[in-house]
């Protein structure tokens, strides 16, 4: 989570530009807001005692810190993760996989939304399906995944409000995905 903070900020300015062409351009701030309330919440306090718990916490302060969509898209991602989780004291990389997968199949679920639709599934799905392979694959299948939203017209979100002036930009919720998991794949190694 702090790797993720630290991405987001470094990032933040060329998310808010992306989300400027196709959105309301506070992508970058919004993830900014939230995931220092992440690591506010996370190092002040009592420390979560387990690996699902964090992440059920992260989730929590990214749904109630964040007034955008991707707030409460990515916090239920994680808080879903998190219950995959369970109270395990460790959790192998299959489980942390198979955990992520189903939080972007609440994403899925709470957005309406599928690969295909320029959001942050378009990285989030082939990224965690990468996962099988390894964290610099996911990483890497994400920052494609991202790429791929350019060409493709929103579906949903703010962006389907442009039709099809939508086209020919990314996706600022997919760069943001990809960024994620590039954070964790560099925790990782
Ligand atoms: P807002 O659009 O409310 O300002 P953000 O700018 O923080 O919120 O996030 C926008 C991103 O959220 C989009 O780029 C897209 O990736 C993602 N998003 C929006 N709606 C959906 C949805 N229904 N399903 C999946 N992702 C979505
Ligand atoms: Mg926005
Ligand atoms: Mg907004």
């Amino acid at each position: 989570m702090t790797a993720a903070a630290a991405a987001v900020d470094r990032e933040a300015e060329r998310l808010t530009e992306l989300d400027s062409a196709i959105g309301d351009a506070d992508h970058g701030t919004n993830m900014q807001r939230g995931f220092a309330a992440v690591v506010k919440a996370l190092t002040e306090g009592e420390a979560p005692a387990t690996p699902g718990a964090v992440l059920t916490a992260a989730g929590r302060q990214l749904i109630s810190s964040v007034g955008g969509a991707a707030g409460p898209l990515y916090g239920t991602l994680l808080r879903r993760a998190g219950k995959a989780l369970g109270d395990a004291a460790q959790v192998s990389a299959e489980e942390l996989r198979a955990g992520l997968s189903a939080g972007v199949d609440a994403v899925g679920q709470l957005g309406g939304s599928a690969p295909g639709d320029k959001t942050m599934l378009d990285a989030l799905v082939p990224g965690v399906a990468a996962l099988e392979t390894s964290f610099e694959a996911a990483a890497a299948a994400a920052g494609d995944g991202a790429v791929a939203t350019v060409p493709l017209q929103a579906r949903k979100g703010r962006a389907s409000y442009l039709g099809e002036r939508s086209i020919g930009h990314e996706d600022p919720g997919a760069a943001s995905s990809a960024l994620l998991l590039a954070a964790l794949a560099e925790v990782a190694a």
